[in-house]
């Protein structure tokens, strides 16, 4: 075979290939799929394979591995500033966060939770200062709207009219 990959049975009904992020091809068959049958198939997607992982490759490459010196530094500067940034909206959009908490989520850069307790990424010590205050601003408003919806978006752009942009950063 050109390409090593893993089966996984399932009771799905098609065959489907992904490549996850560290590059492995995982091919999902239906339980009674047949070895050379799933050969087959991926011999047929072998194009798309190939530019597939290509991609994959590259994501990898460019995703960012830190030391732990480098998390341990991150987190402190995230306990010093984001705190302060908290405040300083939390007093201009009138909304008060339960707690603040500082967590080192890789994927999401902060969140609010039910009660109210914003958490953030230590991650977004290594963005730009105008996408972290982006993203105090949203989690500060989410204490007024628990949603994504318009006047949770009008909310936020009462205090940073250009988020948009922003959010791009
Ligand atoms: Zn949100």
């Amino acid at each position: 075979m050109l390409f090593e990959y893993r089966v996984v049975h399932s009771d799905r009904k098609t065959i489907a290939i992904q490549v996850d992020e560290d590059c492995n091809i995982i091919v999902k068959v239906p339980s009674y799929a047949k070895r050379e049958d799933v050969d087959a198939f991926v011999l047929k997607k072998k194009p798309w394979l190939e530019k597939a992982v290509k991609k994959q490759m590259q994501r990898k490459a460019n995703r960012k591995e830190y030391t732990d010196e480098q998390i341990k530094e991150m987190r402190k500067r995230a306990k010093e500033l984001i705190p302060q940034r908290v405040e300083y909206y939390s007093r201009i959009m009138g909304v008060k966060p339960a707690y603040v908490k500082i967590n080192s989520a890789k994927k999401r850069h902060g969140s609010c939770s039910p009660k109210n307790g914003l958490n953030f990424s230590l991650f977004l010590m290594d963005k730009d200062p105008r996408f972290v205050d982006y993203v105090v601003v949203h989690e500060l408003a989410h204490i007024k709207h628990h949603n994504h919806s318009k006047a949770f978006y009008d909310f936020v752009a009462r205090f940073m009219p250009d988020y948009k942009e922003i959010s791009k950063m």
